[in-house]
């Protein structure tokens, strides 16, 4: 991989007005002159923008009219030479610019090898590298300045600095390891047990957003579920503000799932439409039940809704198909414009469904407090906003981050039962390794070639 000369589009694969075309890597000066035709030398006028045509090297044929911009090392976003064309948006043109530059023997690039070759040459760390694609790919307010604050070093600060006494401790067993006759003194051992506790709780303050991170990034997953005809499709129009989902009187309209993203204050929200929870005999409509019983897995809040209206609705059925596998459930009177004495009478037990709501998807009357609740819902699960600049959203981190705390609770029980000094050591350093993981101070081929094939090709 080290060292290869590639070439991808950098921007998205459709008709646009401009696409970016980037070539990075050694051979990128080399092979300019074949491929592009100007009267100012782009190689003489760095990071200008110089126009002119690019051409295919074997036929001469000119391609496009383009901007061509040449930034040598290591002053690029890959830290390599790189040469990038701002040319017309056409796929297929850009398709045939791209066979060119690949017929001078430069390679396609991989998914992620621009942010690799960055990598790789110190630009960015693992941490920011990552941050670029979540920067790219971030739906909300809040994930664009999770990836933003990540991207400037926020995280990759924080991980430094809660490595960095781990390496003191890393020293300090290792003297004593030095003078093994002399062995750990009370006063060491009680130190170093000390800063370990220390390191703990600050992994432990970054591993606790990481359920607000995680909200924040894939968005909060709400299920609307309940019995046929409850208003469990009108409810997420009367959400979306818009007729996304059939509302009929005729019972089982849906039997699969509408899935769909709501914005809210900067938060995302997926919401999921299912099918009436009912004994049913139709198997199209029993497929859509189990559906939707395997759906609990996937939720963050199941929203039960309860028609008001009805005098019994048999809304206890419902809640037992899904109460074992919910992980929270809101109960949900709908329909109060119809029963407005349904108001705080009809409810469910609050050790089962923890909050109780009365709404009118109709008339939309208690929805916008539904909605401002599910906001609040993302916005508790970060332990103390002071310091929400710190954000762990990404899995790969906090299974970084598990590790390195898991490791140190061996070492310090290594310490307390006297084990010898050198298995604590090993430990500390397995926690160390796995904080530096994160960041990328220590790596291996694989763990870059997992975490760079998520990246799309071009980044
Ligand atoms: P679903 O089967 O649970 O998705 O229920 P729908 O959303 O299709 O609604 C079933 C019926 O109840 C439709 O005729 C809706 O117009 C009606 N409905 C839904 N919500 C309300 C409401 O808040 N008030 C009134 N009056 N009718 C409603």
């Amino acid at each position: 991989m080290a060292h290869r000369t590639i070439a991808a589009l950098a921007t998205a694969p459709f008709p646009s007005g401009l696409a970016v075309v980037r070539i990075s890597g050694p051979r990128a000066k080399e092979v300019l002159p074949a491929l592009f035709v100007s009267k100012k030398e782009p190689l003489a006028f760095p990071r200008e923008l110089i126009f002119g045509w690019l051409k295919h090297p074997l036929t001469q044929e000119r391609l496009d009219q383009v901007l061509a911009v040449c930034m040598p090392k290591p002053h690029s976003f890959s830290g390599e030479d790189t040469i990038e064309f701002q040319m017309h948006g056409s796929p297929t043109l850009v398709e045939k610019v791209l066979k060119a530059i690949y017929s001078t023997g430069i390679e396609p690039a991989e998914p992620g090898e621009f942010s690799r070759q960055a990598f790789l040459n110190g630009k960015l760390d693992l941490v920011q590298a990552e941050s670029v694609c979540e920067l790219a790919s971030a739906t909300s307010e809040n994930a664009l300045r999770i990836a933003k604050e990540n991207l400037g070093g926020a995280l990759s600060s924080a991980i430094n600095e809660v490595a960095e006494p781990l390496r003191d401790v890393l020293a300090e067993i290792e003297a004593c390891l030095d003078f093994p006759e002399e062995g750990i003194t009370p006063q060491t051992e009680q130190v170093i047990t000390a800063k370990i506790k220390s390191v703990q709780d600050k992994i432990d303050q970054l591993s606790a957003t990481f359920e607000f991170g995680s909200r924040v990034r894939d968005g909060l997953r709400v299920l609307i579920a309940g019995r046929p005809n409850a208003g469990k499709s009108s409810l997420l129009n009367a959400m979306l503000g818009r007729a996304r989902a059939i509302v009929s009187e005729i019972s089982g309209t849906t039997r699969d799932f509408i899935e769909e993203e709501l914005s809210v204050a900067g938060y995302r929200f997926v919401f999921c439409d299912s099918a009436g929870l009912h004994k049913s005999e139709d198997p199209i409509e029993k497929l859509g039940i189990e559906l939707a019983i395997d759906k609990l897995d996937w939720a963050d809040i199941v929203l039960l809704v309860v028609d008001a209206s009805e005098d019994s609705d048999p809304w206890q059925e419902a809640l037992e198909l899904i109460r074992k596998r919910a992980r929270k459930i809101w109960f949900v009177v709908n329909k109060i414009d119809l029963n407005s004495k349904a108001i705080g009478i009809l409810q469910c037990d609050s050790k089962i469904c923890s909050r109780n709501f009365y709404i009118s998807a109709k008339s939309k009357a208690g929805t916008e407090e539904l909605l401002s609740s599910l906001k609040n819902e993302v916005q508790q699960a970060l332990p103390d906003r002071a310091e929400a600049s710190v954000v762990v959203s990404n899995a790969r981190h906090f299974e970084c981050l598990r590790r390195a705390k898991e490791a140190l609770e061996s070492a310090t029980q290594s310490i307390i039962s006297k084990r010898p000094l050198e298995i604590s050591s090993a430990e500390v350093r397995i926690s160390l390794v796995a904080l530096e993981e994160i960041v990328g101070k220590t790596y291996t081929e694989d763990i870059l070639g997992r975490i760079f094939s998520k990246f799309c090709i071009g980044k």
